[in-house]
C-alpha cells in the first residue's frame, strides 16, 4: 500500500497554476464513475482522549482508489471535485458512508462514539444543508450527537454570508458537534469562534510539531488551551507523531489527540482490529503502547 501511495504522489498536479493539467481533466472525466463505484470513500483516523486513552471518535478522510492512478488523497483530487461542482456530492457520500460504517461497527460491538466529516464552504452556504444531514442521519437511524462537523477556520472569514452561521447553528441545534479545523492557521477572531457555534478547536499540526523541545510551540499551545478553557471549548491536537509530542500536549491539558503516532487513516474494515489492540495496550496505562517513551 505504501508503494501505491508513493505512486499516487508522483501524479500530484495541484500547485501548478494556470491551465488544467491533463491529469486533472482525466480525473474530472472519471469522477462520476468514482462515486458510482464507491471508489471515492472515507478512510478513518482515530482520535483518543488524553484522560482515559480511549477512542473518542474518528475523522473521515476522503480517499479515491483509482483504477489507474492508485490510491489518491484529497490533495490530488479535491481541486478537480471543486472545479466540477461535485463538492456537495462528496460531502453527502462521506456522511452516508461514515454513518454506514458506524452502523456496521455498532453491530460488531466496536464502539465508535463519534465520526467527524469535513464540510466545505459550498456546503455551509447551501440553505438545504441541515435537511441533507437530517435525511442521512434518519436513513441510518443514527443520532446527530454521533456526527461531527469539521469546518476550516478560514471559513469563518465569510462572516458576511449569514447562511454560514445559520447552518452551523442549525446543525448544532440538531445535536452535531462543531469542530474548528486547522485552528491557528486562518487568523479567525475570537468573536467568530462564538458566532460560529464551535464546540471544539482542532489545534493545527503547525503548533504541535516538536512541541516537546520547542518553548515557543509550548507557549502558543498553552495560550490556545487557556483561551479554550475560558470559552468552554473542547480541544484536540492534530498531527501527533511522537511520544514526546503526545506527552507534552497532554501535560499542557489538551483533551484529545489525533495523528500518525496514535493511528494512521485506515479502511473501515481495519478499525475494529485497531481498537482491540488499543484496548489491550490501554488496560494498564492510559497511554497507547506506541506512544510510551
Ligand atoms: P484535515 O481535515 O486537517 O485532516 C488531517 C490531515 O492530516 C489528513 O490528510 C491526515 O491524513 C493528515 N494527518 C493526520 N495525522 C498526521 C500526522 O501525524 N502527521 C502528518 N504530517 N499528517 C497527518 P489528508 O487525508 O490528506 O487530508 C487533507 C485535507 O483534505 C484534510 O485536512 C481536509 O481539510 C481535506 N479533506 C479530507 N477529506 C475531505 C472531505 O471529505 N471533504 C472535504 N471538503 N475536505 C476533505
Ligand atoms: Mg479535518
Ligand atoms: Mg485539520
Ligand atoms: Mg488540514
Amino acid at each position: 500500500r505504501d508503494a501505491q501511495r508513493s505512486a499516487a504522489r508522483t501524479i500530484r498536479f495541484h500547485g501548478a497554476a494556470g491551465a488544467p493539467q491533463p491529469i486533472q481533466i482525466a480525473l474530472a472525466h472519471d469522477l462520476a464513475n468514482g462515486f458510482d463505484t464507491g471508489r471515492i470513500h472515507p478512510w478513518f483516523q482515530p482520535q483518543i482522549s488524553t484522560d482515559t486513552g480511549e477512542l473518542t471518535g474518528v475523522e473521515a478522510l476522503a480517499r479515491w482508489n483509482h483504477p489507474h492512478h492508485g490510491l489518491l488523497t484529497p490533495g490530488d483530487f479535491l481541486p478537480t471535485i471543486e472545479a466540477s461542482n461535485a463538492i456537495c456530492r462528496l460531502t453527502d457520500t462521506m456522511i452516508d458512508q461514515s454513518l454506514d460504517a458506524l452502523a456496521t461497527w455498532d453491530q460488531q460491538g466496536c464502539t465508535v462514539p463519534l465520526v467527524s466529516v469535513n464540510f466545505s464552504l459550498t456546503d455551509l452556504r447551501d440553505p438545504a444543508l441541515p435537511d441533507r444531514v437530517a435525511w442521512l442521519l434518519d436513513r441510518h437511524e443514527i443520532g446527530a450527537e454521533r456526527l461531527g462537523v469539521e469546518v476550516l477556520e478560514t471559513v469563518l472569514h465569510h462572516g458576511t454570508d449569514q447562511q454560514v452561521p445559520n447552518n452551523l447553528k442549525a446543525l448544532k441545534a440538531m445535536g452535531c458537534l462543531i469542530d474548528l479545523d486547522d485552528f491557528g492557521t486562518g487568523n479567525a477572531s475570537i468573536t467568530n469562534i462564538r458566532r460560529f457555534s464551535a464546540d471544539r478547536i482542532k489545534i493545527d499540526r503547525a503548533f504541535v510539531r516538536d512541541i516537546d523541545t520547542d518553548r515557543d510551540q509550548q507557549g502558543m499551545v498553552a495560550a490556545i488551551l487557556t483561551m479554550c478553557e475560558q470559552l468552554g471549548l473542547e480541544t484536540l491536537a492534530e498531527g501527533i507523531e511522537t511520544p514526546g509530542e503526545y506527552a507534552m500536549v497532554s501535560q499542557l491539558g489538551c483533551g484529545h489527540v489525533q495523528g500518525f503516532g496514535i493511528g494512521r487513516p485506515m479502511e473501515r474494515e481495519a478499525l475494529p482490529g485497531w481498537l482491540e489492540k488499543l484496548q489491550e495496550t490501554c488496560a494498564a496505562a492510559s497511554i497507547p503502547a506506541m506512544l510510551r517513551p
